[in-house]
């Protein structure tokens, strides 16, 4: 049988999330003669490829979306069993699947709920959207002053950030104006309680569209015809050559058959667990590699809106999985109060669903406020040289482990919390409530960046792995600081600046 992949591109980039999807873009606007070929493990599983699955009108046909983004033991024979291990404690969330085995070692934290997505479109086909950009120590001041506020401008241009999407939104007023009489006090303009910048539009009938990757990729790479990407293909390896990146060996999971791939670059772009395990299956090990794990602790607070004339029933978000009465607010992180915040309806937040109130819908309000953790290096995923994933990747063990000033932060967290839910409304619950570990799907750090191969980092502010020339790493793994903040748009950011080295380099090599 005849391989479905070509002997050689210019650029393969693993992983079809929006970190890889950048690179797509990117060399797509800038080098479009090159040849790109892009790999994802995952089936496709919208349309078109990436979108995100809340765009799915049908309940069933999203359900199944979901499910078969459930990684290598989701299947769908009637029973509908999705991703592994669903406990009342360890659970995912749809379209995600959790670390089966080395979540937790004995005597550690761990990150109980670590989650994956194997889809066209990774996790960004089941996100939220939110695209906070990074404020104080979350920024990256490695890039070079302005440098990283212009690449945040490209990131929010390929992911379609907008911040007016819930403009009409019955509640937003009321959420922000009470959030802000009780936050403000002393912030620059930047830092003020705002709405929460959304990669989310309305079409032409004023429905929602939500972002994940086929946003990123958009026409220009989907109608560019030396591009093409094969789902349902798992990168096994990074071949090098000459202590350079020379492609990547590929194995076809419709046919098991395993292929090279000639590349000139590599991206590996798999997500913050997958793209230091794919290095070390590789043997391209730094000493930084899956070190500086960190995730950002979220604790979570129920209240409801105080004094509510109802709304409108029409604002209900049907099949778009967001309630629209209050949209989203965003409390940003500040050195000073260094928590995110994120203030949306609970049906779109982790929170288990209170009971609707039929007299106000939409009147409970979640909130959530997500932790900035303090870096070790010692917090790492390791690799077995004999053990093996679901996929036959070298299997992962994750040493985590929260300190003292860890701890304090959440004590801080946790009053600030009630002070800002008091402040919107009355509380369901006394106390906030601490997702388990893991539960922000925010994982960084495990291929950060560095001003210097200096044994801290695994790649430069380009992107490209000190170790092996024409190797980039992307997504939330390169992220060097620790952030509160989501982070995709920060790490679609930083894709913007790699892919656009290798568009100088196979320009100035023509
Ligand atoms: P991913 O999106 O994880 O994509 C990586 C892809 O690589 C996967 O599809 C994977 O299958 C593939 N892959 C891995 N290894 C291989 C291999 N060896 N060969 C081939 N393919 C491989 N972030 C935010 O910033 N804001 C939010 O509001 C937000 N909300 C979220 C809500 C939910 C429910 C979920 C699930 C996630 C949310 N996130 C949010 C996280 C966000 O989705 C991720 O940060 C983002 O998708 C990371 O992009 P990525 O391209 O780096 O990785």
């Amino acid at each position: 049988m005849s391989s479905r992949y070509p002997e050689q591109v210019d650029v393969a980039i693993v992983g079809s999330g929006p970190a890889g999807a950048a690179y797509a873009r990117i060399l797509s606007e800038e080098a479009p003669d090159a040849t790109i070929a892009m790999f994802e493990v995952g089936p496709t599983v919208s349309d078109p490829p990436g979108a995100h699955v809340k765009n799915i009108a049908d309940p069933d046909e999203r359900a199944r979306a979901q499910l078969r983004s459930e990684g290598p033991s989701a299947h769908d024979d009637g029973d509908r069993v999705g991703g592994i291990v669903k406990t009342a404690q360890r659970r995912a969330r749809p379209g995600t699947f959790l670390l089966e085995d080395g979540y937790q070692v004995e005597g550690e934290d761990g990150l109980p709920v670590a989650a994956f997505s194997s889809n066209v479109g990774g996790m960004a086909a089941h996100w939220t959207g939110a695209c906070p950009r990074p404020n104080d120590s979350e920024r990256i001041d490695l890039l070079g002053e302005g440098d990283l506020d212009e690449l945040l401008s490209e990131g929010e241009r390929l992911l379609g950030v907008t911040t007016d999407a819930f403009e009409t939104s019955p509640y937003g007023q009321i959420v922000r104006d009470r959030l802000a009489a009780a936050a403000d006090e002393g912030r620059s303009e930047r830092t003020r309680v705002q709405r929460m910048p959304l990669a989310v539009h309305r079409n032409d009938e004023g429905r929602l569209v939500w972002s994940g990757s086929d946003v990123v990729l958009g026409d220009v790479t989907r109608d560019n015809p030396h591009f093409t990407l094969f789902d349902e293909s798992l990168v096994t390896r990074v071949l090098v050559e000459g202590g350079q990146a020379a492609g990547v060996a590929v194995t076809d999971r419709r046919t098991g058959e395993s292929h090279e791939v000639r590349a000139r670059f590599v991206v590996v772009a798999g997500d913050a667990l997958r793209t230091p395990q794919l290095l070390w299956a590789s043997g391209i090990r730094p000493e930084a590699l899956g070190r500086y794990l960190n995730d950002q602790a979220q604790i979570v607070f129920a209240v409801r809106i105080r004094d509510l004339v109802a709304a409108d029933a029409s604002a209900q978000s049907g099949a778009t999985g967001l309630s629209e009465y209050s949209g989203v607010t965003w409390v940003p992180f500040t050195d000073e109060v260094p928590f995110h915040g994120q203030v949306m309806q609970l049906d779109a937040s982790p929170v288990k669903l209170a009971e609707d109130d039929p007299a106000a819908p939409g009147s409970i309000v979640g909130l959530g406020l997500f932790c900035a953790k303090d870096l070790q290096a010692t917090d790492r995923v390791e690799f077995s040289a004999d053990a093996v994933d679901g996929y036959g990747m070298p299997a992962m063990t994750l040493h985590y482990r929260l300190t003292e000033h860890d701890r304090q932060v959440f004590d801080r967290a946790k009053a600030e919390i009630v002070r800002l839910g008091r402040a919107i409304g009355e509380p369901l619950d006394d106390r906030p409530f601490m997702m388990p570990l893991g539960a922000s799907l925010h994982y960084q750090g495990t291929t950060r960046m560095g001003a210097a191969d200096d044994g801290a980092s695994v790649c430069s502010p380009n992107s490209e792995v000190w170790a092996l020339a024409g190797l980039f790493v992307a997504g939330n793994g390169v992220i060097p600081t620790a952030t509160a903040c989501n982070p995709t748009l920060t790490s679609v950011a930083l894709g913007v600046r790699g892919a656009r080295e290798i568009a100088s380099r196979l320009l100035t090599s023509k």
